[in-house]
């Protein structure tokens, strides 16, 4: 938080004028003013402004208001967060009373919180046995609940969200109307009287089945597959400690190795299973109650198969809360088939995909997956972000404000949309890959409703620079003009814009990752590029190599295996035990397409030279369920004691510099005829990496003065080589920038485009 410039302690007579910017609306904040200012028994008036709330203050005796500024900063709303608070004098106007004014509603950027668990005094109320709303599921205050899942348009008000068609009863209408009630104007107000009801159904048939939660609990610890309606979503639940039922999910869910989500009752039952560092602990007992991927510390079996980690997360809505009080441990995975969205309606086909549905009628407006992090250094790491945390604005540098409207695209895999108006970004939820035509709807849905609820009217419209990527066509269909960027140099400038870092200034971009459409046309991923939001120069990459088979690469780690071997090698490749796995009709197969250069575009992937390694290595499958199955059980193998690091070797002599891996490969190779532990080959390989960024940070430190560095795209999801290359750069001397409230990878680009795009308006003003 930023305190304002001005002088807070001006002793006016009676009577101020004080302007606090943020997030302050739409979070209780004005009835929080109200109540503070009867406290203190001062008159005046509250309202909405432009990202903002203005506040007069009055006294009829001689005061400096401190008490009230004071309590304001120290008890606000803890969805609230103040960017800067201006305080004057004002007017006396001998004002009987403390009122809150009606909002207009005008130009200003009107902010929606994301959805927010269960608060602690609405926790308490439901665990009273006396209270009115004793055990009700969806029972929520002005602090806490559901908010953009169920809020339609703005302003927001109860007939804009999916509670309109619940009339609210007398004593549930007098605490909406009542500012000094912690339920004034809480649009998703409700209790058992009005309020939305739950219903529990056998999936197939259809048929109602009583007993409500305490019937769902037991048919958990039966080892049924149950689907719960959520906030942003249906989770599909069975119980974790059953290996039948959980193989059972695995096989309705089409997924066969990628890690499960847990919710525990309870933190106490997190630590029997992980280790949780202070920063993990703050993160899930926050109101946002993201996923967190935590160290094992004790394996649950077909959870997390061949990794270190395993995603938990505690209850967030008052209905898990009951679900959990007489179980200690769920599976709770979305419900969605492979590759799809996350449902939200039982008309979807939930039916599909387990025995019985606890369901309810308050619908869900748009769907959220759960946020997925880790922690990195004390600092958070997205791996998804969603609900929670969608849509938080975020402000940028002021130099970079833009009058005019933009919707930003993205890329085509873990896509996310951001449109910008009147100084902030707002980013969309994880949409999943747009080459999936359930995603593309999901795409589409969110366009409309992003721009809706923030009356955004787009004039420029930002996409990648592949052609053919569902996004870019949609940018060209749109009839609006357009910009397309780089997709590594979109990633470098996503962590510029959160960080607010001005224009101007150049960083070294360490842009790693899978796939992205580089200028020459071919797939770039493991690149370094000197940066400013206008421009970027391609000072060094990875040296290309043939992907043999495209796509199919990605699929089955041995393809790149056999390409980073020949280019180490030539055709005489050595006997590698890995390789075994492998036809041998295979093997020659793809050495031809690699000899003739056939189906066998260039890559400088850094995604891809994981997947050789990790192949080699023998931490890798002949084929990978998903795209980072082969890294992330190389990071898993590798070591933390571990010091050496293999050769490599950079040809500096025109630029781009190219890094080859010859050396690397040769040497790992080596290890792997002299039995060294698979640990260690890991650990070396990651020390490789470091090194070699940290050489290229010292040429760029040479050459261009550079003295920060950014990490960007999904490699540095990776928790070992994030937390290595940082302290090696820091030790070098330079400042290293990372998001932090955005993920890494592919999320980011929206976010990266609309920092180009507000560059090139200013270039153009
Ligand atoms: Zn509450
Ligand atoms: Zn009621």
């Amino acid at each position: 938080m930023k305190k304002s410039k001005k002088n807070t302690s001006i002793v006016n007579k009676s009577a101020v004028r004080i302007v606090v910017f943020g997030v302050v609306q739409g979070v209780g904040f004005r009835p929080f003013i109200y109540r503070l200012a009867h406290k203190l028994h001062y008159t005046g008036w509250v309202k909405n402004i432009g990202f903002g709330v203005e506040i007069h203050l009055e006294s009829k005796t001689k005061t400096d208001f401190k008490d009230f500024l004071n309590d304001l900063q120290e008890t606000k709303p803890p969805l609230s967060q103040i960017e800067e608070i201006i305080l004057e004098p004002a007017a006396f106007l001998d004002l009987k009373d403390f009122t809150i004014k009606k909002t207009k509603e005008g130009k200003s950027f009107v902010f929606i919180s994301p959805d927010i668990s269960v608060c602690e005094n609405c926790y308490q109320e439901m665990m009273n046995a006396v209270d009115r709303r004793h055990h009700y599921p969806f029972i929520n205050c002005t602090d806490c609940g559901p908010r953009y899942t169920i809020v339609k348009s703005l302003p927001y008000d109860r007939k804009e969200t999916t509670m309109e068609s619940f009339a609210m009863c007398e004593d549930c209408r007098n605490e909406y109307v009542d500012p000094l009630d912690r339920r004034y104007h809480a649009q998703p107000i409700a209790c058992p009287i009005c309020g939305p009801q739950i219903h529990l159904a056998h999936a197939k048939t259809g048929r109602k089945i009583k007993g409500g939660i305490r019937k769902t609990t037991s048919l958990i610890k039966e080892g049924k597959i149950l689907a719960v309606k959520g906030l942003g979503g249906f989770h599909l639940i069975c119980h974790a400690l059953n290996h039948q039922a959980v193989k059972r999910l695995r096989q309705i869910k089409e997924r066969k190795t990628k890690p499960l989500a847990l919710m525990a009752r309870n933190l106490e039952i997190i630590e029997k299973y992980a280790s949780v560092s202070p920063a993990e602990r703050e993160l899930l007992v926050s109101a946002r109650r993201p996923i967190v991927l935590l160290k094992k510390k004790k394996d649950i079996r077909g959870i997390s198969p061949h990794l270190d980690e395993l995603g938990f997360m505690l209850p967030y809505t008052p209905l898990h809360y009951l679900l959990l009080e007489h179980l200690d441990l769920i599976v709770a995975t979305s419900s969605n088939k492979k590759d799809a969205p996350i449902m939200k309606d039982e008309e979807e086909g939930i039916d599909a995909l387990c025995d019985y549905i606890l369901s309810h009628d308050r619908p869900i407006h748009m769907r959220a997956d759960d946020s997925v992090i880790k922690v990195v250094d004390e600092q958070p790491v997205f791996i998804r972000r969603a609900r929670g945390y969608v849509p938080y604005p975020q402000r940028v540098h002021k130099d970079l404000s833009s009058p005019r409207h933009i919707l930003a695209l993205g890329g085509e895999l873990k896509d996310t949309i951001s449109v910008y108006k009147n100084g902030y970004v707002v980013t969309s939820q994880f949409l999943g890959d747009l080459d999936e035509y359930q995603n593309f709807k999901y795409f589409e849905e969110t366009i409309q409703h992003l721009t809706r609820l923030f009356e955004v009217k787009p004039e420029l419209i930002v996409a990648d620079l592949h052609p053919n990527f569902h996004s870019t066509r949609y940018a060209q269909k749109s009839g609006l003009p357009y910009l397309q960027v780089q997709h590594h140099f979109a990633h470098i400038l996503a962590p510029l814009l959160e960080h607010k870092i001005p224009p101007h200034k150049k960083v070294l971009g360490v842009s790693l990752d899978g796939y992205g459409y580089g200028e020459d046309g071919n797939a770039w991923g493991g690149e370094f590029l000197i940066a400013d939001y206008s421009s970027y120069q391609r000072f060094a990459h990875f040296q290309y190599v043939p992907l043999p088979g495209g796509d199919l690469a990605a699929k089955q780690p041995w393809r790149m295996a056999l390409s980073y071997l020949m280019d180490a090698f030539g055709s005489e490749i050595p006997d590698v035990k890995a390789l075994k796995k492998v036809r041998k009709n295979n093997i020659k197969g793809v050495m031809h397409m690699v000899e003739q250069g056939i189906n066998s575009p260039l890559t400088s992937s850094c995604g891809r030279l994981f997947d050789a390694v990790s192949f080699l290595a023998g931490t890798s499958p002949l084929e990978v369920e998903f795209e980072v199955k082969a890294p992330m059980r190389l990071e898993s193998a590798a070591d933390e004691g571990t010091q050496q690091s293999y050769g490599f070797s950079i040809q500096s002599q025109s630029l781009p510099f190219q890094i080859s891996f010859a050396k690397t490969i040769r040497s790992v190779v080596q290890d792997l005829g002299q039995n060294v532990k698979t640990s260690s080959i890991s650990s070396k390989f990651h020390n490789t990496i470091t090194r070699i960024i940290a050489s290229i940070a010292e040429k760029a430190k040479k050459e261009h003065r550079i003295d920060t560095v950014v990490f960007v795209g999904g490699v540095f999801l990776n928790k070992k080589l994030l937390h290595r290359a940082t302290a090696a750069l820091k030790k070098q001397g330079f400042s290293v920038l990372r998001p932090v409230n955005y993920s890494p990878n592919d999320e980011s680009l929206s976010i990266g485009q609309i920092a180009y795009a507000l560059q090139k308006e200013r270039n153009n003003r």
